[in-house]
C-alpha cells in the first residue's frame, strides 16, 4: 500500500514539475542559461529529496509523507513563482537558490542529529555552511528587488523622454478643412501571436485545445496593431480603436497586475513591440492632430490591444457594446480614466443588410455600428460613409482579406456558440461587401500587402477618392473569388525563424 502511495507521490511530483516547465516553456523570452539554471535547481532539489541517504533512516510511511509534502510544496511554490514572476527575475532566482540552501541545511542538521561522533559534527558543520549561504543569498535577493525596480523606472523615464522628443520633432502634416471625411490608419506597434492563433482556426485551434496550444506553440509571428483616426466635418475627431500604449509594451509587469494569475497565463511578457514614433499621441501629432481633440472613441471590442490608447483620451466619449463591458473584459486595466463616460449603443436602428440589428450612431447615416459577436461577446464592426464610398472597420472579426475565405482560413475561436456567431458575422460581412462594391474593409491586424501597400497608399492623404477605393476593391478581388475562396498565391503558411531570430513569418502561396 505504502509503496503504491510512494509511487503515486513520485508521479504527482513529476507532473507538478512538468507543469512548472510548461509554464516556463510558454514564456518564450526566457533565455537559455536561465532556463538551464532553473532546470538544474529543480533537478537538484528533487534529487536531494529522493537521495536514499537522507531518507533511508526514516520509516517507509514517513519517507512517503516527507517526499510527498516537500515536493508538492516546492512544486507549488515553483509554479507560483514561475507564473507570477516569470522566473526570469534575478530576485526570484536568488530566492530559489536561498530556499534550496536552507532545505539542504535542514536535511544536514537532521542527519547530524542521528549520526554519532565525528560524522555528526561534520553534518552540523555542513548545515551551518549551507544555512549561511542561504541567508546570504536571501539578503542578495532582497537587495536585488530594489535594483530591478530602479531599472524598471529608468526604462519608463527614458521612454517618456523619447516620446516627448518625438512629439516636439517637426514634420507635422498641415490639416486641411475642406469638408471632406478623412481616415488615417495609425500603426501603434506590433503584437506577437502564435501563427495558429491567427491563421489556424480550421486546424484544431479551437476551444480549450486552442488555448493550450497558444501556451505551448512556439510558431510565433508579429502582426501590426492598427487604430484608425476619422476627421469628420460634422462630428469632429474620432478614433476607431486606440491601439496599445507605451507601458503595455515596455513595462508589461507593472502595467498588468503581478498577481492577476488569469491575465498572466493569457498574456505574455513581450507580447507588444512599440517604438516612440508609434505612440498614439506622436502618431496623431504627425498627422497634425492633438489627442486631446478626440471627442469620440469607438471600440470594436474590449481587448487590451484595442484599448491601451484610452489613457491619452480622458476627455472622449467611449462607445462600446455593453456585453463586452459586462462579460467580456478580461483586461480592465486601460479604462480607469474613461469609465465615467462610456456609451453603450442600443442597436435599435433596425436591420442593415444581412445584420438583424444596427446603430446609426449620429442619426444621419454617417457612422453605423454593426454587432459582430464571436471574437468577443460584444464585438462590433463600424461602417463609415466617405461620400465616395464607405469603409468597414473590421476590428478583430476578420484579421486579413484571406480570412474572408472562411472555409479556408480562420482565426482561433473559443468554440461552441462563439464560433457559430463568429462565422455568422463573417457571412454578414461577406454579404455587405458583395452588395456594395464601393465599400472597402480596413483591418486591425492586417499583416498582408493589402495593408502595407494598398491601404497605406490609398489613405496617405486620408481621402482615397473613387479611384483609391476602386484600387482597394481590385486588390480584394485579386485575393478572393466572388464565392469567397482564395485565389492561388494567397494561402498563408508559416515560415520558421531563421537562426538568430525568434519570430517566424507568414508566406502566401
Ligand atoms: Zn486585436
Amino acid at each position: 500500500m505504502l509503496k503504491i502511495l510512494g509511487k503515486l507521490g513520485l508521479l504527482v511530483t513529476a507532473l507538478a514539475i512538468g507543469a512548472v516547465w510548461l509554464v516556463v516553456l510558454r514564456l518564450k523570452d526566457v533565455s537559455t542559461p536561465l532556463l538551464a539554471a532553473y532546470g538544474l535547481l529543480l533537478a537538484a532539489l528533487v534529487a536531494g529529496l529522493l537521495w536514499p541517504d537522507v531518507l533511508g533512516r526514516l520509516s517507509t510511511r514517513r519517507r512517503v509523507l516527507v517526499v510527498l509534502g516537500i515536493s508538492a510544496g516546492l512544486a507549488t511554490l515553483g509554479l507560483y513563482l514561475a507564473v507570477v514572476y516569470y522566473v526570469t527575475d534575478l530576485p526570484v532566482l536568488l530566492a530559489l537558490a536561498a530556499t534550496a540552501c536552507l532545505a539542504w541545511a535542514a536535511a544536514a542538521l537532521l542527519r547530524g542529529r542521528r549520526a554519532a561522533g565525528g560524522r555528526g559534527a561534520r553534518q552540523t558543520r555542513r548545515a551551518l555552511l549551507a544555512s549561511g549561504a542561504g541567508l546570504l543569498l536571501g539578503v542578495l535577493s532582497g537587495l536585488s528587488v530594489g535594483w530591478a525596480e530602479r531599472r524598471r523606472r529608468e526604462v519608463l523615464v527614458r521612454g517618456e523622454q523619447e516620446r516627448q522628443a518625438a512629439l516636439r520633432a517637426p514634420g507635422a502634416r498641415r490639416r486641411i478643412a475642406d469638408g471632406a471625411v478623412r481616415v488615417f490608419p495609425i500603426h501603434t506597434g506590433d503584437t506577437i501571436v502564435t501563427y495558429g492563433q491567427f491563421y489556424g482556426g480550421l486546424d484544431g485551434w479551437e476551444g480549450p485545445n486552442g488555448y493550450l496550444r497558444t501556451l505551448l506553440d512556439k510558431a510565433q509571428i508579429a502582426v501590426p496593431v492598427y487604430a484608425y483616426l476619422i476627421d469628420h466635418p460634422r462630428h469632429g475627431l474620432m478614433l476607431v480603436d486606440t491601439g496599445v500604449n507605451w507601458e503595455q509594451a515596455h513595462d508589461h509587469d507593472g502595467y498588468y497586475d503581478h498577481n492577476y494569475m488569469v491575465s498572466r497565463l493569457l498574456t505574455q511578457r513581450d507580447e507588444y513591440r512599440m517604438n516612440p514614433e508609434q505612440d498614439l499621441r506622436v502618431r496623431l501629432a504627425r498627422l497634425g492632430y492633438d489627442a486631446k481633440e478626440i471627442t469620440t472613441v469607438v471600440l470594436t471590442h474590449v481587448h487590451d490591444d484595442h484599448a491601451g490608447g484610452l489613457r491619452h483620451l480622458a476627455q472622449a466619449t467611449v462607445v462600446m457594446d455593453r456585453r463586452d463591458w459586462e462579460h467580456g473584459t478580461l483586461y480592465p486595466y486601460s479604462f480607469d480614466l474613461v469609465k465615467d463616460h462610456l456609451s453603450f449603443p442600443a442597436f435599435d436602428s433596425g436591420a442593415f443588410g444581412a445584420f438583424p440589428g444596427s446603430q446609426d450612431y449620429f442619426g444621419d447615416g454617417s457612422l453605423i455600428l454593426l454587432p459582430t459577436p464571436g471574437h468577443s461577446p460584444g464585438h462590433m464592426c463600424v461602417l463609415l460613409r466617405l461620400g465616395t464610398g464607405s469603409v468597414l472597420f473590421m476590428g478583430d472579426t476578420l484579421y486579413t482579406l484571406p480570412h474572408l475565405a472562411t472555409g479556408q482560413v480562420r482565426q482561433m475561436t473559443i468554440g461552441g456558440a462563439d464560433t457559430i456567431h463568429q462565422i455568422e458575422a463573417a457571412r454578414r460581412i461577406q454579404h455587405l461587401l458583395a452588395s456594395d462594391p464601393r465599400t472597402v474593409p480596413l483591418f486591425a491586424h492586417d499583416n498582408t500587402r493589402y495593408q502595407s501597400g494598398s491601404v497605406s497608399s490609398a489613405f496617405a492623404t486620408g481621402r482615397p477618392g473613387k479611384e483609391g477605393l476602386r484600387e482597394l476593391r481590385a486588390h480584394m478581388e485579386a485575393v478572393l473569388t466572388p464565392d469567397w475562396r482564395l485565389r492561388p498565391g494567397h494561402t498563408p503558411r508559416f515560415v520558421p525563424p531563421s537562426s538568430g531570430t525568434r519570430l517566424g513569418r507568414v508566406e502566401f502561396r
